[in-house]
């Protein structure tokens, strides 16, 4: 018991984000990881003003799609104001230039500098404006514009702990975890900039190694041949 408990300390130590706990009483000896929910901020501590969700939305997640907002991302902006601004105009009537959309089309966004917001609750399926199904879609978003952008190495970070803890959750398959161009053909998103981790394998591994304990340390490694090499700047 001492030994574990001590292995856990050690591996918060390492700031891997798990713990190791017994899979059961009759194997004390074997054990495994639990990535801990990553810090987020509530719904409720950005000041979420949802419509109802109807009922018939209701899903059980079973992908992981990642997004980019699509637009880019200016210095000192605040991703509070942000994400009121995006649920505000998604409820709008189409006749009113938005969506008609009762709360937030994703059910995470990360900004910048990292920090995890929470929009739609889970158990809804989300929103989008291309042609895939959403139902059992699990949708995060990264802030910025990765066509014309470089991602940060912290918004990274938090999407590989997202992803490995919604995963552990919800047992999503590696297989369906990855970025709305797989899903959907008419588009661009996430854009190349972090598509490019998606697509040699990269960001799954990350995620893996972050699943079996280990530190999540990343090398995004140099600019995208013929993208972008603006790195993204830092909100508010
Ligand atoms: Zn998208």
């Amino acid at each position: 018991m001492l030994t574990r408990l001590f292995a856990g300390a050690l591996c918060l130590g390492l700031l891997c984000g798990c713990t190791s706990r017994s899979v059961s009483g009759e194997d004390a000896a074997e054990t495994r990881h639990l990535v801990e929910k990553p810090s987020t901020i509530s719904a409720e501590q950005w000041g979420s003003d949802p419509l109802q969700i109807p009922e018939e939305r209701k899903h059980t997640p079973k992908f992981i799609t990642i997004h980019h907002a699509g637009v880019d991302w200016k210095a000192g902006s605040d991703p509070f104001k942000k994400i009121r601004d995006l649920q505000a105009w998604g409820k709008k009537t189409v006749e009113d230039g938005g969506k008609n959309w009762p709360d937030l089309p994703y059910h995470f966004l990360i900004a910048p500098d990292g920090r995890v917001f929470e929009g739609r609750p889970l158990e809804y399926e989300p929103e989008t404006n291309t042609n895939y199904d959403v139902h059992g879609h699990i949708g995060v978003q990264l802030w910025g514009n990765f066509e014309v952008q470089r991602i940060s190495s912290h918004q990274v970070t938090s999407a590989i702990h997202l992803v490995a803890w919604l995963s552990q959750e919800y047992g999503v398959d590696d297989a369906l975890i990855g970025g709305h161009r797989d899903v959907a053909e008419d588009t661009s998103c996430p854009g190349a900039d972090f598509y490019r981790y998606l697509e040699d394998g990269k960001f799954l591994g990350w995620v893996n190694r972050f699943r079996d304990g280990e530190s999540a340390v990343i090398d995004l490694g140099p600019a995208l041949e013929g993208g972008p090499t603006e790195m993204i700047p830092m909100p508010e």
